[in-house]
């Protein structure tokens, strides 16, 4: 892992032919400008799934240090990770499988989600461990993925707070999770509070003294301050990113954290008529000068994404033709020729660095716009970035 600490610029690492610089300073900056909205509730950074490929270890770092008192994980293997780049904080793991390792979360302090199959297994491991394991009761208040129904919840509770008795579990939170909150109009979240409050009456007339009742994730967050209870559990938000459809990060306060980057790796004139890339989809028009960009989808760029933009010296080009494993193609223009001494591209663009997306403050692309090539959304553009593309570290502490 290369690490340097520029705070404001970012300069390629010298040396690394593509990155996924990863901007601590607006990791750090997001979590404040979100804690002051959810203040006195407690803050839950959500770094499950690599950080949303950002790089769980060094952004969990940088989160506890802006503030964050809890870490979020769906899955126990990454809290162990946590734990064992010795993070000390709560961390919580919700998304489990009989396959999954009970006895290493307790003896790890690692609380964990509980919809109701898990709690004879959290208890076997308090058994042999000697050692009460905490919990957060999971409740579906209407997503219909994980949680307990409300038929079933108040057993659930029941036969958690017995466990409780013996010494076993500790019952400390009581959490579900939204379905619709990215459509702030929507009257599913209004049902869901409410249901929500119910189970939470439910646990809590059965004799429960939780910590942490918690149900918002980004999007409840920044809208609906009744959503968020003793503790919020954000993910997208932390990495600058917009969860509303047409709502930027900027109108937020958020800057995204990932700028992902390359160096132009061919560039050459070609005739009218040059067909680019596999199945020739694309033929130049005229006569025109190519970049070659080094990244595709093995790197995590969805191939459907012919059109996603590229930004080279000051200037945004459109991919044309598929994209491939490994690299796609730019169009630079017929004004990229005659010894390319016109702008916008002075100079040959061989080794010029190719921007994909960025923080947007000097005008460059933004994740959503890669999200809108490929019919998806920026939570799924970014959590891709596979691994063979290096992340390095700016704005550290
Ligand atoms: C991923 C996840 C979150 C974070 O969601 P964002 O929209 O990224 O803030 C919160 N809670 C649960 C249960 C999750 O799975």
């Amino acid at each position: 892992m290369v690490t340097s600490f520029v705070a404001s610029v970012q300069e390629p690492t010298p040396g690394l032919e593509r990155q996924a610089i990863i901007d601590l300073s607006a990791i750090a900056n997001n979590i404040r400008h979100l804690r002051s909205l959810v203040e006195p509730a407690t803050f839950m950074a959500v770094v499950k799934a690599d950080a949303y490929g950002h790089g769980m270890v060094p952004v969990a770092r940088a989160a506890v240090a802006a503030g964050a008192n809890w870490l979020g994980a769906a899955h126990i293997s990454e809290a162990l990770a946590l734990r064992a780049a010795g993070l000390e904080v709560p961390v919580l793991a919700w998304l489990h499988t009989p396959a999954s390792d009970f006895t290493a979360a307790v003896a790890h302090d690692i609380d964990l989600g509980c919809s109701g199959w898990e709690l004879e297994h959290i208890v076997a491991a308090a058994r042999s461990l000697q050692c009460p394991a905490r919990i957060h009761l999971k409740i579906d208040t209407g997503l219909g993925r994980n949680g307990c129904t409300p038929a079933e919840w108040p057993a659930l509770v029941a036969a958690a707070l017995s466990y409780q008795a013996e010494g076993l579990l500790r019952v400390a939170g009581v959490f579900s999770h939204l379905a619709v909150a990215d459509e702030p109009h929507r009257p599913e979240t209004d049902e869901q509070l409410a249901r929500f409050r119910e189970a939470v009456a439910v646990a809590e007339n059965a004799g429960a003294d939780l910590e942490v009742r918690h149900i918002a994730n980004t999007p409840a967050t920044l809208t609906r301050p009744d959503s968020h209870f003793d503790m919020v559990r954000v993910g997208l938000g932390i990495y600058g990113l917009s969860p509303f459809e047409g709502t930027t990060s900027a109108h937020l306060g958020l800057v995204p954290a990932m700028t992902l980057q390359t160096q132009i790796a061919h560039c050459k004139d070609v005739p009218a008529g040059q067909g680019v890339s596999y199945g020739l989809n694309y033929a130049t028009t005229a006569e025109t000068t190519l970049g070659l960009v080094p990244l595709g989808y093995a790197d995590g760029i969805p191939r459907i994404a012919t059109g996603g933009p590229v930004r080279v010296n000051g200037t945004t080009y459109p991919v044309v033709g598929r994209i491939a494993m490994d690299q796609m193609v730019i169009d630079l223009g017929p004004q990229a020729r005659e010894g390319f001494a016109q702008e916008p591209v002075p100079g040959s663009a061989l080794g010029s660095t190719a921007v994909l997306f960025g923080n947007g403050a000097d005008g460059g692309p933004l994740v959503e716009e890669w999200a809108a090539a490929a019919g998806t959304i920026n939570y799924e553009v970014v959590t891709r970035i596979s691994q063979r593309v290096p992340r390095s570290y700016i704005g550290g502490a």
